[in-house]
């Protein structure tokens, strides 16, 4: 099979769930095609808005199911938002979380101090906490409402579990949005910043760097608007249907990562 222009494809950003596993199960091509990026030393990273998750745990489950990928190949919501918050706080600045250990262990590796009490805070992080009080969520909403910057992980309204679909982090930024007025800035994808961010640590400019989605209104239309080109799996949440009378539409389309290897290894040889 030939595809035009695939040729261009330097670098990917892959989504994890529907790309590489969904749930449990690992998707048909998963092993493959991170073995052949690997094998021909092209950069990628596992762009994920999970921020509950550490690079070592997400690491630790692909492993587990025979994908090969290092935490160093890991690039969550979570640590797009710290990579941001350093180009506006120096070490050291005290920042009141809401969030789980991925985004707590991120803070603490990005020179942060963390702080519990509002009137010690100098800016509040939220990504979702499925353990969150009361008290901690009117801690960060007095910090907000003292005049701290909000910033939010991530924007999922949802997340999708066994038991089906239950709240994101989205929610809890609601929560803090409604009872403060503040809107947060927001780092997870669709928004540019985070696609901005994983380039900048590939070291690969937009024309040579592709994003693998398998969800139209995050991972398609965020790597559409920062200027790179896309492919969709329909391994995930968009259908056939979906992104055809979609506008931008994803560059190319694939029914999976087999499909996607089988037109990459195409086009390199
Ligand atoms: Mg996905």
């Amino acid at each position: 099979m030939s595809v035009t222009g695939l040729d261009t494809a330097r670098a990917f950003l892959i989504d994890l769930d529907g790309v590489l596993h969904r749930g449990k199960e690992r998707l048909p091509g998963a092993v493959e095609f991170i073995d052949a990026l690997n094998a021909t030393s092209t950069p990628f990273l596992v762009m994920t808005n999970n921020a509950t998750s550490t690079p070592d745990q997400v690491a630790a489950r692909l492993n587990g199911m025979g994908v090969a990928v290092d935490r160093g190949q890991i690039y969550s919501s979570a640590l797009a938002t710290v990579g941001w918050l350093r180009q506006h706080y120096p070490a050291g600045s005290r920042a009141l979380f809401v969030g789980e250990l991925g985004l707590r262990t991120a803070l603490e590796e990005g020179g942060f101090e963390l702080v519990d009490r509002h009137s010690d805070a100098e800016v509040v992080v939220a990504a979702l906490d499925r353990s969150v009080t009361y008290a901690r969520l009117a801690e960060a909403a007095l910090a907000i409402n003292a005049g701290c910057r909000f910033v939010a992980t991530n924007p999922d309204r949802t997340i999708p579990t066994e038991r089906g679909i239950e709240p994101g982090a989205g929610a809890i930024q609601a929560f803090l949005e409604t009872s403060t007025r503040v809107a947060p800035v927001v780092i997870g994808k669709p928004q540019t910043a985070f696609f901005e961010l994983a380039m900048e640590r590939l070291g690969c400019p937009p024309e040579q760097t592709v994003m693998v989605g398998d969800r139209y209104d995050t991972d398609i239309l965020g790597g559409a608007r920062a200027g790179i080109h896309t492919m969709a799996v329909l391994t995930g949440i968009s259908t056939a249907e979906e992104l055809a009378a979609a506008d931008p539409a994803p560059t190319w389309v694939f029914a999976d990562l087999v499909e996607l290897l089988a037109a990459w290894t195409d086009a390199r040889s």
